[in-house]
């Protein structure tokens, strides 16, 4: 059994996509277009938010948001230690420093307590993560981030629909990654922002700086949301509440079902949307080869914290991230997608059986 079957996904919905690329074809309009304009408006009404401004990524969505909401280099931005490096890598190309700071030990989330200790007189912004479909801790963040003037610039790339999300705080960055919840059939992005200024600066930093046609106002990049993945995306977003809904369903199911076995699962969330379903054991590789040897793949979110990866040694602290550190060491992602069948999750459960006897 695959990890995920995106063939299954885009076979559910094939007479849509088709419908939608023809259109694109039929209207010739390659950049820009129709279906930019109105996914963006789809997707910000989706998000309950006043704007959204399609762009070329996730990690793209990221960088312009934390941009336009007035992040600029020497500034330090706060990360979890434990996520993608697309995360970190946005902070960078804003021209910002990325602190770190540990997971905590029971949501997996940003740890609102590390995040004190990391804040210094160059901190701007905070990035919680809504890591595995999961919002991050609210109220900590927020309230820590009021006292000490932070920007909260969310990383949703894995939250598309859980509640709360894209209303903590400036902006919100959303991936539409092919194996996310909403994919594309290519790269593609959006931010959400209920802030007048910060969407039509984002806007603006997508396409060179114009706030008119060959009048740049400021540095900015070319990074705008492709029409054709525009016009996927619209397509697919009327089936997104309903495979949200088949994810929690599974999720619900796997806890019932892996409650008497020896695995760490993660708690409950009625907020989350399961973009994936982690959980911990202590040798990774031992239950990943039993649940293989049963025709079962599994993944790993991710292998390394942040500051484990070469490129970001420089990240490090002394004493490191423990509770990161552990997580990257035993995290493993179970098979969980729109298409997965009761049955097939009923197999990966007797394999997991299996594996503890
Ligand atoms: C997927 C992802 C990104 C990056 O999105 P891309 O569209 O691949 O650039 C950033 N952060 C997190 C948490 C992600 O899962």
């Amino acid at each position: 059994m695959p990890f995920l079957d995106l063939r299954a996904e885009t076979a559910s919905v094939r007479a849509d996509l088709d419908a939608a690329l023809a259109c694109t074809l039929d209207e010739a309009r390659f950049v820009g277009g129709s279906a930019v304009a109105e996914f963006e408006r789809a997707w910000a009404a989706f998000c309950g938010t006043t704007h959204a401004v399609g762009v070329a990524s996730g990690t793209a969505a990221l960088e312009l948001a934390l941009r336009a909401a007035g992040v600029t280099s020497g500034d330090e931005v706060i990360v979890p230690a434990n996520t993608c490096i697309p995360t970190v890598a946005a902070v960078e190309t804003a021209g910002a420093t990325p602190v770190l700071v540990d997971a905590n030990p029971v949501a997996w989330t940003l740890d609102p307590d590390g995040l004190a200790d990391a804040v210094t007189p160059r901190a701007r912004a905070v990035v919680p993560v809504h890591l595995y479909g999961r919002p991050a801790e609210r109220e900590g963040i927020l309230s820590l981030a009021r006292e000490r003037e932070l920007t909260v610039v969310e990383d949703a790339a894995q939250a598309h629909g859980a509640r709360g999300v894209g209303s903590f705080g400036a902006a919100a960055a959303f991936s539409f990654y092919p194996t996310k919840n909403l994919g594309a059939l290519g790269d593609a992005g959006a931010i959400v922002s209920d802030d007048d200024e910060v969407a039509e600066r984002a806007r603006r930093l997508r396409n060179y700086g114009e706030d008119a046609r060959y009048h740049s106002v400021e540095e900015g990049t070319n990074s705008r949301l492709d029409t054709l993945q525009a016009a996927v995306l619209l397509a697919k977003l009327p089936h997104l509440v309903r495979w949200n809904e088949r994810r929690r369903e599974l999720a619900a199911r796997y806890d019932r079902l892996l409650a008497d076995l020896p695995l760490d699962r993660p708690e409950w969330d009625d907020a989350a949307v399961w973009h994936l379903y982690v959980v911990r054991v202590r040798d990774r590789d031992a239950f990943r080869r039993a649940l293989e040897a049963r025709g079962v793949e599994t993944a790993v979110h991710y292998p390394r914290a942040v500051h484990e990866h070469p490129a970001y040694r420089h990240l490090a602290r002394p004493g490191g991230f423990p509770v990161a550190e552990a997580l990257a060491r035993e995290v493993v992602s179970l098979p969980l997608h729109p298409s997965l069948t009761d049955a097939e999750q009923d197999a990966v459960v007797e394999a997991i059986a299996a594996w503890a006897r």
